[in-house]
């Protein structure tokens, strides 16, 4: 039972405010590998249950555009 993950910081990425009503609580529903080495996270607004699809690179580069 060996576990290998890399597991970014768990805090929201900066900026990251739910759309419908602007909080910025988020559960984290699932985490999966995403393309090119970066990270899916799905997420759930705690506040109104909003749904989004988070990529998030392992390493931060300083430069938070896509
Ligand atoms: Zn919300």
């Amino acid at each position: 039972m060996s576990q290998r993950r890399r597991v970014g910081p768990q805090f929201s990425p900066a900026g990251l405010a739910c759309r419908n009503c602007g909080c910025r609580h988020w559960l984290v529903v699932y985490t999966r590998p995403g393309p090119m080495g970066s990270i899916r996270r799905r997420r759930q607004c705690r506040h109104c249950g909003l749904r989004v699809t988070t990529i998030e690179r392992e390493a931060e580069d300083g430069n938070a555009e896509a």
